[in-house]
């Protein structure tokens, strides 16, 4: 596909195509291929200025006399532009980014494209970046590919090559089903490599080389610097209470886990669930503990890094983080603090136009979403969040999550006592520490066991007893004390609009 594209915007003679990718080799080897008659020279930091078909056969070969690797980008736009020596060529550009912060390098470009759109300079620029920036004075002439992922059966193929080529016996349908499965979102390069280094490892590809193939690609996808795949140990039954909320994700569950049975059947894909409330109630708790439950990796949305400074970057990242979400799916995408990510939508400004953006391209992908992406959303003020969000379409619910009630909170303390200190809980007297946290949240729960457990230890004690928990309870203030009037405003707005309670 990104083969085609490439071809069809080389034959058009778009100025700059600008491929953010981070597989350079993939996307190297693609232009070389769809080039035709045109020459493909290279300019990069090491090098210089190259002839690229002379690189192939190993000698690395420089096309002029006069063009040597000392040549700077600046100096070889001068060279080729000006005295047209790029003229009928293909100017493949790596690591162009950050040379797009020198206004001299983007003026030169300029001036390139301008030559270019009067058919002054028959030259085709192809960007190859693993970082997209985008200035505003080279818009025009820039069109943006983007790295496309393999399929299922893309990398299956890719697998059976690998095994064939380094003559690897037997390996399980079970293990190449898996593996086809934990490499989605990858591209070539990272699953050659991962390939590789589990079977130096392992000598073979087996269920270990698996979890290599795991950690690796979690850390793949951390280095994209978009999502962070977000490790979850948390079950639905170390949530205390918000019974109607972890049933209502059981069966979504059910659904994501016989997808196939499911859609035969009529039953649509769930698209997601929007839970909103104080904080420390276990919503994040949920999001995770749905992940778990589904058995699919759970991938965290962070906002702050979807914003980029550049014309488009943050629609780009967007676009990304989504491609590999859907790429990755079926996963649990994970988008914490939901209104601070697109706080300042409808405003006036450059970044409120941004946010704007964002938040349409969000909302459509919600709406028009058919892949097995389940969107947990999580928010603290829903006042903040724009209308819109709550619609109908978008989420398939929205819960809320108000402060435990007396039964929760006897379940939270359970959990967190049983966590720690398991030989205690039958010597607990729950009905006293429920009735003195009256407004404490899950947190704060959480908060006064392990307070109690510290001060047994310090005090020297063989066991914790109910009295300690009890001093560490006095000791501290709930979240109701804290943030009462607040607390009391937002549990008015989630009952007029008739959200669900959580519990
Ligand atoms: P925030 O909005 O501040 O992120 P949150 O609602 O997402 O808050 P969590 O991160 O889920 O809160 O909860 C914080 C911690 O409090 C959890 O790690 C957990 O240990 C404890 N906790 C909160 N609610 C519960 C609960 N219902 N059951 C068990 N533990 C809970």
């Amino acid at each position: 596909m990104l083969k085609e594209k490439l071809k069809s915007y080389i034959d058009a003679k778009v100025p700059i195509i600008y491929v953010n990718t981070y597989d350079d080799n993939e996307v190297e080897e693609e232009v070389l291929e769809v080039t035709g008659r045109r020459k493909v020279w290279e300019w990069n930091q090491m090098y210089g200025l190259m002839n690229r078909k002379e690189i192939e056969k190993k000698e690395v070969f420089y096309v002029h006399e006069t063009i040597n690797g000392d040549y700077t980008l600046e100096q070889c736009l001068k060279l080729g532009v000006i005295e047209k020596e790029f003229y009928r060529k293909v100017i493949m550009i790596k690591d162009i980014a950050s040379y797009l912060e020198n206004p001299e390098i983007v003026a030169l470009f300029k001036n390139a494209c301008l030559q270019i759109e009067t058919g002054e300079l028959d030259t085709v620029f192809v960007f190859i970046s693993s970082i997209l920036k985008v200035p505003k004075e080279l818009e025009k002439y820039i069109t943006v590919l983007q790295e496309e992922y393999l399929t299922e059966e893309e990398i299956k193929k890719e697998i059976l090559d690998f095994i064939q080529e380094n003559s690897i016996g037997n390996v399980y349908d079970k293990t190449l089903e898996q593996m086809s499965l934990a490499f989605k979102g990858l591209s070539i390069l990272e699953i050659d490599t991962i390939l590789s280094l589990a079977f130096s490892q392992e000598g073979e590809l087996n269920d270990s080389a698996l979890r290599l193939v795991m950690e690796q690609k979690k850390q793949m996808i951390q280095k994209a610097g978009i999502l962070e795949m977000v490790s979850c140990e948390e079950e639905m039954k170390d949530i205390g209470g918000l019974e109607s909320l972890k049933r209502w994700i059981g069966n979504k569950a059910q659904v994501l886990k016989h997808m196939k049975e499911a859609e035969s059947f009529g039953v649509e894909l769930p698209k997601g669930v929007l839970i909103a409330g104080i904080p420390g109630c276990g919503k994040s708790l949920n999001a995770k503990a749905s992940a778990k439950l589904m058995g699919v990796p759970l991938l965290k949305l962070d906002m702050g890094r979807v914003m980029g400074k550049y014309v488009g970057e943050s629609e780009s990242n967007m676009r990304r983080a989504i491609a590999l979400a859907e790429a990755i799916s079926p996963c649990v995408l994970w988008v914490d603090e939901l209104e601070k990510a697109f706080a300042g939508i409808g405003g006036n400004g450059g970044g409120a136009e941004v946010t704007t953006r964002l938040f349409g391209q969000f909302l459509t992908w919600m709406q028009e979403k058919k892949s097995a992406v389940f969107v947990v959303a999580t928010a603290n003020d829903i006042m903040k969040l724009p209308p819109e969000l709550m619609r109908k379409g978008r989420f398939d619910e929205i819960f809320y999550v108000q402060l435990p009630r007396a039964e929760e909170r006897k379940k939270i303390f359970e959990i967190h006592i049983k966590k720690r200190r398991p030989q205690d809980l039958e010597k607990i007297d729950f009905t006293r520490l429920v009735d003195k946290t009256e407004g404490y949240s899950g947190a704060d729960i959480e908060g006064v066991v392990k307070e109690g457990i510290e001060n047994a230890f310090i005090n020297g004690k063989s066991e914790v007893s109910t009295q300690d928990i009890l001093k560490a309870i006095e000791s501290t203030h709930s979240l109701k004390e804290i943030m009462g009037e607040s607390i009391s405003k937002m549990e008015k707005e989630y009952k007029n609009r008739k959200f669900k309670n959580a519990s």
